[in-house]
């Protein structure tokens, strides 16, 4: 069975805890506070696998995890961070938003890619002292990791593609080789797209093959070709050239041939340069002179030549094999679509401003941080700036509201501020 979509959860782990604690020392009543921070959730990741050809693991585990981070602990000591998890899926997966369809990732690269971002750990108790509070006894909590669910849907990077006349047996050789027969019927659709196929060769290896059925029909009835068609069919490594030896439908097998290979030119100069192997079908029906002459023509001009017959099967055996290492000699396509869309984070700009019980004020507001981690606080434009910020987003108001007075203290992370507006 060769499945192609499968729906999951995935959830990054929770930041840890920081910690409130306190140092004791020999002879010192009360030390200062020495609560270390939680340590990071861990994120989950996607990554390409080209040993993989399906999603049909995902069809028995549905939930997937990282793991937490670690509370933060007594003494300064940081809690560990939780660790990654790694999915793997073929190469081509497409990670959707299951609830929106928006794309959040083409898996079809090298590097892994985070799709679920772990939670922050919160801060240790430590880091809230200052001299006028000296005993914190408050640590931030860690915050949650990211949890969603996922579709993911496999759109298979043909390395092979096989191009011919309508009617020279294409789709039968395809539906021969493939070890996707069931499920390959069902990617007709009423647009031009290519037919793919996973062809097995052995336990392990695989290649992906694409019958391209527009080529020539749809060239001919004016029919346009999809940017995506195109963009699919590019990624061939190798074109696998049909013709029909017989010429059991009046036409003769060269001049078919050169056809086929001129109007490749026109829709494809790109597709034109890749390597072929050009079959000869239907050696059923065919005579022993016509294949003979065929194959010298073929030979004659440097290309290399399989006689088949995709109806009996003659011939086919050898074909995997023979593209599995032709493919190995070849360099990988090197252009990948970069139909990257990561869609803005969520709640990017959410925030949360709370009443701290020794009456300063703080800020949860992710987002804000980063504006601060990325400025210097000590210069007066930065600090204008992120002020209007602050107006901007509504943190100001939500002060206000709280009741803040002018010499408040303002923490936003680890920064803090005197209110003073
Ligand atoms: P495509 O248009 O190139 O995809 O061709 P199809 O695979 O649909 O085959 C067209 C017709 O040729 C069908 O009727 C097939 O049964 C027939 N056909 C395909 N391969 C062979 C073959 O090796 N020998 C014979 N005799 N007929 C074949
Ligand atoms: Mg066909």
């Amino acid at each position: 069975m060769f499945v192609d979509v499968a729906k999951i959860t995935i959830k990054a782990g929770k930041g840890g805890d920081g910690a409130v604690s306190f140092r004791r020392e020999k002879y010192v009543a009360a030390g200062g506070p020495d609560g270390g921070d939680g340590g990071r959730g861990g994120s989950v990741l996607f990554v390409a696998d080209p040993n993989l050809s399906t999603l049909m693991d995902f069809r028995y585990k549905r939930k997937y995890a990282a793991q937490n981070g670690e509370n933060g602990r007594g003494a300064n000591s940081y809690g560990k961070s939780g660790e990654d998890l790694i999915i793997r899926v073929p190469r081509g997966t497409l990670v959707k938003d299951a609830e929106t369809g928006g794309l959040i990732a083409d898996i079809s690269g090298d590097e892994p890619v985070v799709v679920a971002k772990g939670g922050r750990g919160g801060l240790g108790n430590r880091h809230f002292a200052t001299p006028t509070r000296q005993i914190p006894r408050f640590a931030k909590p860690g915050l949650p990791g990211e949890e969603l669910t996922v579709q993911l849907e496999l759109k298979l990077i043909a390395d092979v593609g096989l191009i011919g006349f309508p009617n020279v047996g294409k789709s039968t050789t395809l539906s021969r080789i493939s070890a996707a027969r069931p499920k390959i019927a069902n990617y007709h659709f009423t647009t031009l797209s290519p037919v793919l196929g996973v062809v097995r060769v052995g336990e392990e290896a695989s290649f992906v093959a694409a019958d391209i059925p527009g080529l020539i029909e749809g060239a001919s009835e004016g029919v346009g070709l999809g940017h995506d068609f195109l963009r699919h069919v590019e990624r061939c490594r190798l074109l696998l050239h049909v013709v029909d030896v017989s010429g059991c439908e009046g036409r003769d097998p060269m001049d078919d041939f050169e056809k086929i290979n001129a109007e490749l030119e026109q829709f494809s100069p790109v597709l034109a340069q890749r390597p072929q192997i050009v079959l000869g079908n239907k050696c059923d029906i065919a005579t022993d002179e016509q294949v003979a002459a065929f194959e010298q023509f073929v030979r004659d001009k440097g290309y290399d030549f399989l006689p088949i017959s995709a109806a009996t099967g003659k011939g086919l055996e050898k074909l995997p094999g023979i593209v599995f290492e032709r493919l190995r000699e070849l360099p990988p396509v090197a252009v990948f679509t970069p139909d990257y869309v990561k869609p803005a984070p969520r709640d990017a700009r959410e925030f949360t401003v709370q009443k701290e019980e020794d009456g300063s004020f703080f800020v949860d507001a992710p987002w804000l941080e980063r504006i601060l981690e990325g400025s210097d606080v000590e210069d007066y434009e930065s600090l204008q700036y992120f002020q209007t910020q602050l107006a901007d987003l509504g943190v100001l108001d939500k002060l206000v509201e709280l009741g803040v007075k002018e010499g408040d203290t303002v923490r936003i992370g680890e920064y803090e501020f005197d209110y003073l507006f």
